[in-house]
């Protein structure tokens, strides 16, 4: 088992690690900007030490002074967490060229699944079904690119391999914007990711978000922990998640699963990682892999029972997969609510002093967050202050335990989106289950 390990990251998943560390009896290292020193697993580390100013530019993304701070306290393994540097397959890569273990797979993958028309190919080999598209890059071709939009049918979505949080993407309605849509979105995509290879996909037009989350060693062994409905989304954002993604066939649900888990040992997958799918009328079909772990991954532990933050450090300490595919059994039902610091009406960021801060209690109910009383959440970073999880044997058990507990929480002192939340929790459609990922924007433009 590793020894010490650093984590690279703040916030609720920083605690979050921390705590996974403490269980193992790891060692832990915070590292922390200049803003942040009292964040709560700053306080409850081992050891600290401050690598930059509050822009995280100069700090969570700093790689020279993470991998320095790494040296200092002779840490054996760092933990990225999520967003900052977790998908940076150039960090993975001189953190392992150091004599570190980086959490999480290697670098390659990292590499071949960031880039979204190798990871679609790779997908396809693996046979796991993607979107009907251009089967790779969109070359400079007028006639090309119209030949393919026919035989896909349109709508189409041309899609930047560079892309990520909902950036680089123009939906086509009709063929006579087709050629100039192809450009603008290359032009952007050079612009915002120094890459400009472009990808035709056709345009589903009201699917649900359905992921499945996988754990492999990387030494042959993979299983996957069953899926999570993330539909309620704004502005590409994930507000309020589920496992299992209820009303899903068995059969079509198990085939995705299988599918996946064959993936990771085809690719040579290493850690907690996640396959993304658009489900539409009964079809999967995959948009992109996350090789890290998620926000939304306690949903996942409360229904299988199963640590994602413990395996992973399991994984990076270089241990075979333990846990069996047939030990995974899901059991009842989790729903995740992101609590973000935010305006009600605008969504515009509200950071500030947290004048006073109750969690939630009672059986089958998790908040997962660094607030305390007196904290006060600085402007420079994402608003998520923490996440609210409930579990109940039924889905009704855990709605009904997640509405209660939304009406117990109090967070006073700077604005949260609870009150959305609360909604959501009593919304009919929700309730009924399975909304597609336009719901939450529908329903908040009425
Ligand atoms: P990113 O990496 O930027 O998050 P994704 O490929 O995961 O990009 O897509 C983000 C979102 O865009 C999806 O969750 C979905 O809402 C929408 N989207 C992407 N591809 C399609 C498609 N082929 N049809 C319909 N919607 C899509």
């Amino acid at each position: 088992m590793l020894d010490k390990v650093l984590i690279a990251n703040r916030g609720e998943i920083a605690l979050r690690i921390l705590r996974a560390c403490k269980e193992l009896g790891i060692k832990t290292v915070a590292v922390h900007s200049a803003a942040d020193r009292d964040l709560m697993h700053v306080r409850l580390a081992d050891e600290s030490v401050c690598i930059g100013p509050a822009s995280s530019t100069d700090s969570y993304l700093n790689i020279p002074a993470i991998i320095s701070a790494a040296e200092v306290t002779d840490a054996e393994g760092i933990h990225p967490g999520y967003g900052f540097l977790a998908e940076n397959a150039d960090f993975a890569e001189q953190v392992e060229r150091c004599g570190f273990k980086f959490i999480g797979p290697k670098a390659d993958v990292i590499r071949l699944m960031g880039d979204k028309v190798s990871a679609i190919d790779a997908m396809k080999k693996a046979g796991v079904p993607t979107v009907p598209g251009s089967d790779g890059p969109l070359p400079d071709d007028p006639e090309f690119v119209v030949q393919t939009a026919r035989r896909i049918g349109l709508p189409v979505i041309i899609k930047a391999a560079a892309g990520g949080g909902g950036r680089g993407m123009r939906v086509v309605h009709t063929e006579a914007h087709l050629v100039n849509a192809v450009q603008v979105t290359k032009a952007e995509a050079k612009a915002a990711f120094g890459d400009d290879t472009v990808y035709m996909e056709k345009f589903l037009q009201n699917p649900r978000h359905v992921e499945i989350q996988v754990l492999a060693d990387g030494q042959g062994n993979a299983i996957h922990l069953g899926d999570r409905d993330c539909s309620l989304q704004r502005r590409h954002q994930k507000v309020l998640e589920e496992a299992p993604a209820p009303g899903i066939p068995e059969d079509v649900r198990r085939e995705v699963q299988e599918r996946c888990v064959q993936a990771c040992i085809e690719i040579g997958y290493r850690g907690a990682g996640t396959f993304e799918f658009l489900y539409e009328d009964g079809g999967f079909y995959f948009i992109e892999m996350n090789t890290r772990v998620q926000v939304e991954h306690p949903v996942s532990e409360m229904v299988t029972g199963v640590d994602i933050v413990k395996e992973q450090l399991r994984i990076a300490s270089g241990l075979p997969l333990t846990i069996k595919q047939e030990d995974i059994v899901i059991r009842g039902h989790s729903f995740e609510c992101r609590i973000n610091a935010e305006d009600a009406k605008t969504f515009l960021p509200s950071p500030g002093k947290v004048d006073h801060f109750h969690a939630p209690g009672g059986l089958g109910v998790r908040m997962d967050s660094h607030l305390y009383d007196g904290y006060t959440v600085p402007p420079y970073y994402d608003s998520l202050i923490g996440k609210l999880i409930t579990w109940g044997e039924t889905r009704e058990i855990a709605l009904t335990r997640m509405r209660n507990a939304l009406d117990e929480i109090v967070i006073e002192g700077i604005k949260s989106n609870i009150g959305l939340q609360q909604d959501l929790v009593r919304d009919s459609g929700f309730m009924e289950g399975g909304v597609n990922i336009h719901y939450l924007e529908k329903k908040l433009s009425l």
